[in-house]
C-alpha cells in the first residue's frame, strides 16, 4: 500500500527518518524550503535521552523528557508527522518500507534513525539486562527497580540472593550518571519508604572495563568523578568486565560471581538495526559510511546524521555519538538541501565543532570541560549542567516542569515519581502488527526473578 504524498506533487519531498535530536533539527531547518517534508518516527514523540536516567530513578516523569512530536511542528506549514517504523530502504525507486507494509516514496531521504545498544555479545545480556534508550526501558527500569524493594520488604531473605545489588556496567556518562543517582534514590528517598530493610545493604557496583571512568575527559576531572562516586557508596570496580549474565548472577573476567537480579547495560551502542535491512557500506560501530557531505557514496539524494552516521573529523577519527553532533548535521543537511533547491554556493565540506563536554556524577556534583582547556566541578559544574540540559529540553512547559522538579527534589531530597508503572521496553505501538507482537509479549513475564 502505498502512502499519499503529504501535500503537493509540485515540490520535491523530503523524508527524515527519526524525529531524534539529528531529525528535529533537519525538519526545523527545513522550515523556509520550499519542499514538503515527512518526519516519520515510529514513537509519536521525541524523546531527551540525556534525562532518562531520571526517569528510571524516579526523579522526573516520562511526559517531562519527551515531546508529542505532531505538537513541536503545528506550525511548519510544510511538514507532516507520520508515526512508524521504517524496515527498509529502495534506493533504486527511491521508496521507504514500513513495518505497516506501506511505503514512501521521496526525492531526498534523510537517516537520523539514531543508535541502540551494543551487548558486544556476552552470553545473557541480551536476555537478563536492563538498557536505557527509550522510555518504555527507562519505565520498566524504574518499575523493576522499586519492585525489588517490594519484594525484599516481602521477604527479607532476598537480600542474600542479591535482590538488593545492581550492577551497572559502562563507566562512561550513562553509567556515571545513573550509578549516582541511584545511590541517592536508595539514601535518600527509599530508606524512608522502606523502615524495614537495611536500605546500606543496597549496593550499586559499577564495572568498567579500562583503568578509568569517564574515558574522554581530563585526568582530573576522572579522579573527581571516581572520588565522588567512591564517597557516596558506589562500589566501583575498574579493569574488570562482565563474562556472562544469568537471571541471578553476574559474572566478571576476574572468577568474582555477584549475586544479582538487575544488570544495568550502559556499555556500548551501535547504529540502528535498520542498518541491516540496507545493504549499505558501514564504519566500526556498524554506522552508515558517509562523505564530507554526510550523503551515502553512491547516493547523493540519501543523507545520513547523527548517532547512525559514520561521519568523521578532519583526521579522520569517527565523531562521538552525542547531541551536538546529531544537531550539527541536521542544520548542515537542512542548509546543503536549501542551497541545492534554492541555489546558492557549494557548500564545505561537514565540519563539527566541538562545544565541550560535561557529565553529571549526582546531586551537586558534575564535571564540566571547554574545548579552551577550561575545566569546572562540583557544584559550578552541576549549576551549569542543569541549565543547558533545561535550555536544550523541548518545549516550554517541560522545562518549567523539569525545573520545579528538580528544585522540589533538591530542597527535599524527595523523589515523586517513584511508581510501579510498567510497560513493555521495544514494542511501541505504531501498527496492527505490533498490537498482535504486543499480545504475544504480554503473555511473557515482564519482571525477572
Ligand atoms: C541514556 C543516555 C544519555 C545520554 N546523555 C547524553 C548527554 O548527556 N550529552 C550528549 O550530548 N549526548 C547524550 N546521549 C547521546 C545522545 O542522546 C545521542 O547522541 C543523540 O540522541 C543522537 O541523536 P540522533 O538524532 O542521531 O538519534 P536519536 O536521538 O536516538 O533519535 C533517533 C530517533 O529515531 C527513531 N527511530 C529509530 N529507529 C526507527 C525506525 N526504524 N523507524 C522510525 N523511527 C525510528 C527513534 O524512535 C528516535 O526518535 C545520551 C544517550 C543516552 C541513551
Amino acid at each position: 500500500m502505498k502512502r499519499p504524498h503529504p501535500v503537493s506533487r509540485t515540490v520535491p519531498h523530503i523524508v527524515v527518518v527519526g524525529a531524534g535530536f539529528g531529525g528535529l533539527m533537519v525538519a526545523r531547518h527545513l522550515r523556509e524550503v520550499d519542499a514538503d517534508v515527512t518526519l516519520i518516527d515510529k514513537y509519536n514523540y521525541h524523546t531527551f535521552q540525556p534525562l532518562l536516567y531520571q526517569v528510571a530513578t524516579s526523579a522526573l516523569t516520562p511526559e517531562e523528557v519527551a515531546h508529542s512530536a505532531r505538537g513541536i511542528f503545528h506550525r511548519q506549514k510544510n511538514l507532516r508527522f507520520y508515526m512508524g517504523k521504517v524496515e527498509g530502504v529502495d534506493f533504486a525507486a527511491k521508496e521507504l518500507e514500513l513495518a505497516s507494509g506501506e511505503t514512501i516514496t521521496y526525492d531526498y531521504l534523510i537517516l537520523a534513525a539514531g543508535a541502540s545498544t551494543n551487548d558486544f555479545g556476552v552470553p545473557g545480556v541480551k536476555e537478563h539486562a536492563f538498557y536505557l534508550k527509550t522510555i518504555p526501558q527507562a519505565l520498566h527500569m524504574r518499575a523493576h527497580i522499586i519492585t525489588q524493594f517490594e519484594r525484599v520488604d516481602a521477604d527479607p531473605k532476598l537480600l542474600e540472593k542479591g535482590a538488593l545489588n545492581f550492577v551497572l556496567v559502562g563507566g562512561g556518562p550513562t553509567g556515571v550518571e545513573m550509578s549516582g543517582a541511584l545511590v541517592e534514590l536508595f539514601t535518600h528517598v527509599l530508606k524512608k519508604d522502606y523502615p524495614n530493610i537495611e536500605v546500606s545493604m543496597a549496593k550499586v557496583i559499577l564495572v568498567e572495563m579500562t583503568d578509568r571512568l569517564l574515558g574522554p575527559f581530563h585526568a582530573s576531572s576522572r579522579q573527581n568523578a571516581l572520588d565522588v562516586l567512591r564517597r557516596r557508596g558506589v562500589d566501583v570496580h575498574l579493569n574488570e568486565a562482565v563474562v556472562k549474565v544469568t537471571p541471578t548472577e553476574v559474572h566478571l573476567k576476574s572468577g568474582e560471581i555477584i549475586p544479582c537480579q538487575t544488570l544495568i547495560w550502559a556499555a556500548g551502542v551501535r547504529g540502528n538495526p535498520l542498518v541491516e535491512a540496507l545493504d549499505l557500506e558501514l564504519t566500526r560501530g556498524f554506522r552508515i559510511k558517509v562523505n564530507e557531505h554526510l550523503s551515502v557514496p553512491g547516493h547523493p539524494e540519501v543523507f545520513v546524521i547523527g548517532d547512525l552516521a559514520g561521519s568523521v573529523d578532519e583526521n579522520g577519527q569517527l565523531l562521538p555519538q552525542v547531541a551536538p553532533v546529531a544537531n550539527q548535521g541536521g542544520r548542515y543537511v537542512a542548509e546543503l538541501l536549501r542551497r541545492k533547491l534554492h541555489g546558492g554556493p557549494k557548500m564545505t565540506p561537514f565540519r563539527y565543532k566541538d562545544p565541550g563536554i560535561m557529565a553529571t556524577i549526582g546531586r551537586a556534583a558534575a564535571v564540566a570541560e571547554l574545548p579552551s582547556g577550561l575545566r569546572f566541578r562540583g557544584f559550578t559544574a552541576w549549576l551549569a549542567w542543569l541549565f543547558l540540559h533545561l535550555i536544550y529540553l523541548i518545549g516550554f512547559r517541560n522545562r518549567m516542569s523539569v525545573m520545579l522538579n528538580w528544585m522540589y527534589n533538591y530542597f527535599t531530597y524527595d523523589r515523586s515519581a517513584r511508581l510501579i508503572v510498567d510497560v513493555i521496553p521495544d514494542v511501541p505501538a505504531y501498527s496492527q502488527a505490533t498490537f498482535v507482537k504486543q499480545e504475544e509479549k504480554l503473555k511473557e513475564p515482564v519482571l525477572r526473578d
